[in-house]
């Protein structure tokens, strides 16, 4: 039992108003699209991926440019979304296999706590729906981390692959029956192979299923995308919709989804007390080409510690509490989204939890330039690459992925970099600035002793 841990339920945050109706905690909706780059919605400069109902999401509410996700590809960053945890805290971070796979024995360690467990604690309605990936293994299922109902993949859309075809035949033209992908309602197999053209419609049909069942309850549910990681599919109703080819229809089927979900609570009457973030676990897949994604004017992709596979577009969207056309520059994570939740929701954790995230509050509320954190540590695996000090980023290695010339190059002095003047990360300033080097350093010694990481849990396999 985890009961004790929080104080209370405080489901009446502000005590009540003049008419003596009590407010409500807020719905939250995280909808977490899949290796979808800082440069690929039409409101962060794409040219041609028409993106209009997450452009008008962000016109109605707040669009950061430096929200980051907590590592560079699926299964830790989706630990570092739902604990508010750089992955390393939890065992989610390993340098020999960097995500789960199908025959992992392990997933996210039941001792954590997850934002569902949070919420749930505090009367929320809780729903996984779409890719999982944080453990297929009875214990580590999402109904095991505070989650009342799952729809969706145990992990990513490109495993379990048949291996019948060349590989990349499977990804230039994809179709279901390339890959025998288990789809689940709760612990139960509705669908195999998974029919991956439908999963976007349905995982949103879903969400609005959900919602709209629990319009008088709080709920949260975090719809986490397939798409747009390969392989790439969408509908038909979506095919050659977009200039931008497959990975084009795909973004833009997602960014039609997001409008259903966001009439749906208007319909409902929710918009005024949901809060709805849109982002990605990670940057976008370069070595797929065409069907891989575009970081925009961020160096690298997935993968990398480099800003393009770690800062991601970020939307929050809250009619009446959130100013319509905020645009927040504050270095900002998906790790934040647990402690924003505490805040809203007057929930705490036990004193022995280190948190890694921050509450948006300030932000949200009017304060866009509030400075929730100084520092950010970019982690590949289970090694810290590089780490931020305000516009201040040093890389002590730097690498690219999925590639046999990684060009691995460990920097001493490590590479100094201002992002502020240089968001592309191409001018090193260290030999300017060696006292700021000599500062980052000191804080990383500093992180390093408070990291108390469990056991890693990526690496032990099934026996079969
Ligand atoms: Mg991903």
């Amino acid at each position: 039992m985890r009961r004790f841990w929080l104080i209370g339920l405080a489901l009446v945050l502000a005590g009540c108003s003049t008419g003596g109706d009590a407010v409500r905690p807020p719905n939250l909706i995280v909808i977490f699209a899949d290796d979808l780059g800082y440069g690929d919605l039409g409101v962060y400069g794409h040219p041609t991926i028409m993106t209009p109902r997450l452009d008008r999401m962000a016109q109605e509410g707040l669009k950061f440019t430096q929200f980051y996700t907590a590592a560079s590809v699926c299964t830790p960053s989706r630990a570092g979304l739902l604990t508010g945890r750089l992955p390393i805290r939890s065992g989610m971070a390993s340098d020999n296999r960097r995500v789960l796979f199908p025959d992992s024995r392990r997933g996210l360690p039941p001792e954590e706590i997850t934002l569902a467990e949070v919420l749930k604690e505090q009367g929320y309605a809780t729903a996984a729906i779409g890719k999982w990936h944080l453990g297929h293994m009875p214990e580590y299922t999402a109904r095991r981390h505070g989650f009342d109902y799952f729809f969706g993949l145990p992990y990513s859309n490109d495993m379990d692959r048949v291996p019948s075809l060349p590989a990349r035949e499977q990804f230039s033209d994809p179709k279901s029956e390339y890959w025998d992908l288990t789809l689940l309602r709760n612990e139960e197999v509705i669908e195999r192979p998974a029919r991956q053209e439908t999963l976007t419609r349905r995982y949103t049909e879903e969400a609005i299923a959900f919602l709209r069942q629990h319009k008088e309850d709080p709920f949260f549910i975090y719809l986490a995308h397939s798409m747009v990681h390969v392989p790439l599919f969408r509908s038909e109703e979506f095919e050659g919709s977009s200039r931008r080819g497959l990975y084009g229809d795909a973004v833009e089927e997602m960014d039609f989804t997001v409008g259903m979900i966001l009439d749906a609570l208007k319909e409902e009457g929710l918009e005024g007390n949901t809060m709805v973030v849109f982002t990605s676990d990670n940057g976008p897949w370069l070595v797929y080409g065409e069907q891989g994604g575009s970081s925009g004017l961020l160096h690298g992709g997935k993968g990398m510690t480099w800003e393009g596979g770690m800062r991601v577009p970020g939307i929050a969207w809250w009619p009446g509490t959130i100013a319509p056309g905020s645009v927040s520059p504050s270095v900002t994570s998906t790790m934040d989204l647990l402690p924003t939740m505490l805040d809203f929701t007057k929930g705490s954790l036990p004193d022995s939890v280190t948190l890694d995230g921050a509450s948006l509050r300030p932000i949200l509320e009017g304060d866009t330039e509030a400075e929730i954190r100084n520092e950010y540590y970019y982690y590949r695996g289970a090694t810290l690459y590089a780490a931020r000090m305000g516009k201040w980023k040093a890389h002590f290695v730097t690498e690219w992925a999925y590639r046999a010339d990684s060009e691995r190059t460990e920097h001493d002095p490590p590479a100094l970099y201002d992002l502020d003047l240089d968001p592309e990360e191409r001018f090193n300033v260290a030999e300017r600035h060696p006292d700021i080097v000599t500062q980052i350093l000191a804080r990383v010694e500093r992180h390093r002793a408070g990291l108390n990481p469990r056991p890693n849990q990526l690496e032990e396999r099934i026996d079969r």
